[in-house]
């Protein structure tokens, strides 16, 4: 039986706003939704962790990590580990965002024992794949993704896969204004459960929620949410606006 999936939309803020700044925003955040029918989530960076935890406490928006360390401790100067956010009571963290594949060198391999890690540990990570513009223009979206994931999850059991969220971000769309079309974007969804099928079962195939990033807007949310296999979206630039509202409520 085809399952309900609960949509998720998950903010990317980056490397943004002031402390003064991201607890006002968050405060607008938190006057502004309030819904049940999606997963909200807001993934800070770490210094705003706490407290945007604290003005989300007793409301519907959970808050995500963009990164985290493979280890559990040890001499990583500078570094963050899922067992510090799991203990903080953070649910969610991004695993190998393009922007970190690309200037702080991870790769698969690295995308794949964070991954673990964050499981371990306790957190769902949110793990971005996607192909560049020259991978697409030349036929090789589906080898590429299909690479990522099997790389990306590779050691984990049906139990994980059921756990964690892939975002499907194509590199072409990110921060560029040049979104993916609903039906572009839905072909690799689909393509990314049905590899998931193959190895791990229809079951687990229709638990696994995956999602859209790539200059996600009010304007398009609508037509990219509503397709059977994209099951909410990673979101940079809007999700630092007022509007981020109305993409989190884009029915
Ligand atoms: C992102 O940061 O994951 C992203 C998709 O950014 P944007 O929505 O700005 O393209």
């Amino acid at each position: 039986m085809p399952k309900i999936r609960k949509k998720v939309v998950a903010g990317n803020w980056k490397m943004n706003l002031l402390p003064s700044q991201a607890k006002s925003f968050a405060q607008e955040m938190k006057t502004k939704i309030d819904t049940d029918k999606v997963e909200v989530v807001l993934c800070v960076p770490f210094v705003h962790l706490q407290p945007v935890m604290d003005i989300m406490s007793g409301t519907k928006i959970k808050v995500g990590a963009q990164n985290m360390h493979y280890a559990d401790e040890g001499a990583y100067t500078g570094e963050i580990s899922g067992k510090m956010l799991a203990e903080m009571g953070v649910p969610y963290v991004i695993i190998g965002h393009s922007e970190r594949r690309e200037y702080f060198n991870e790769t698969d391999t690295t995308v794949n024992i964070k991954s673990l890690k964050a499981l371990e540990s306790g957190l769902t990570p949110i793990i971005c794949i996607g192909e560049t513009l020259k991978q697409r223009e030349t036929e090789r979206t589906f080898d590429v993704i299909s690479k990522q994931l099997s790389i990306a999850i590779n050691k984990m059991s049906a139990e994980d896969v059921k756990k964690i969220i892939i975002a499907y971000e194509p590199i072409w769309a990110i921060g560029t204004g040049r979104t993916a079309t609903a039906i572009q974007a839905e072909q690799v969804c689909a393509a990314i459960r049905k590899q998931i099928d193959a190895e791990f079962g229809y079951d687990v195939s229709e638990e696994i929620r995956i999602l859209y990033g790539g200059s996600v807007s009010d304007a398009n949310a609508k037509d990219l949410f509503s397709m059977p296999n994209i099951d909410g979206g990673l979101v940079g630039g809007a999700s630092l606006k007022p509007s981020f509202e109305q993409v989190v409520c884009f029915e």
